[in-house]
């Protein structure tokens, strides 16, 4: 199957054939997941989910560009545990500044940034680059967009290796999800009330939190849930970005 909308993969040729108007960045992390998901999981999701909602957007006629995932992610609270890399806010952001200008120089007008790891934090970049560059930018978790119906999907919910993303894991890329090695995913109170409430906000020591840095009980887990979820995540994204595609810059744009 030929997948035009891959820049990584296609040639001169196939750019110069079709106007492209909306491209899609994955940003994940390489971090712990449990002891039974893989470390590039964040990377994986966002490339992939991205990858069919250009699938899915192209089907509908809107002609959408992918982007490689930037791998790396924003891990300062969670490198407690082994080898998670970190990459500064402020580093990633100068990157993304950067994909920015070039998009800008070649005309495509709209970027839609797809996070997959609940670390990095793009709003105050868009927010930053508002006044700096015509192109618009659109920033989507994608892992919420379901969020309305993960409670009928899943049994439990979490935050982190959870049977969410260890379903979606096992979706996705199976062959390196060991469910067998999962563990229950308990999380630890902090002794402040405030904290717990949600009323104050702190970049939580992950290692204090959790024991295997997994967050909500992964067990129940399985391939088909994954599936569902990726499916309502993509046909609203799709949506979006064939909306997104067609909508003309007017000076009441976005509204
Ligand atoms: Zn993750």
């Amino acid at each position: 199957m030929d997948h035009p909308w891959r820049l990584q993969e296609i040639t001169q040729k196939t750019v110069r054939q079709h106007d492209y108007t909306v491209a899609l960045l994955p940003v994940g992390a390489l971090e712990a997941h449990g002891m039974h998901v893989p470390y590039g999981s964040d990377a994986f999701h966002s490339a992939m989910v991205a990858d069919r909602i250009c699938a899915k957007a192209w089907d509908r006629g809107a002609r959408p560009l992918l982007l490689p995932a930037i791998p790396f992610g924003v891990q300062g609270n969670t490198r407690n545990f082994p080898m998670t890399i970190n990459v500064r806010q402020s580093h990633i952001d100068a990157v993304i500044t950067d994909i920015v200008e070039s998009l800008e120089f070649h005309g495509v007008k709209k970027l839609v940034i797809v996070n997959g790891h609940g670390g990095n934090d793009f709003k105050p970049l868009l927010r930053d680059l508002y006044p700096r560059t015509p192109v618009f930018l659109a920033l989507v978790d994608w892992w919420k967009v379901g969020g309305d119906a993960a409670k009928e999907i899943f049994a439990k919910g979490g935050e982190h290796a959870d049977e969410m993303e260890t379903s979606v894991g096992m979706a996705l890329f199976g062959h390196l999800v060991h469910l067998e090695d999962a563990g229950d995913g308990a999380a630890n109170r902090s002794r402040f009330d405030a904290v717990e409430k949600g009323w104050v906000s702190i970049a939580r020591p992950w290692h204090l939190v959790t024991n295997d840095s997994t967050h909500g009980d992964p067990r129940a887990a399985s391939k088909e849930k994954g599936e569902r979820y990726i499916e309502l995540v993509v046909d609203r994204m799709a949506e979006f970005i064939v909306q997104l595609a067609a909508a003309k810059p007017d000076e009441r744009f976005p509204y």
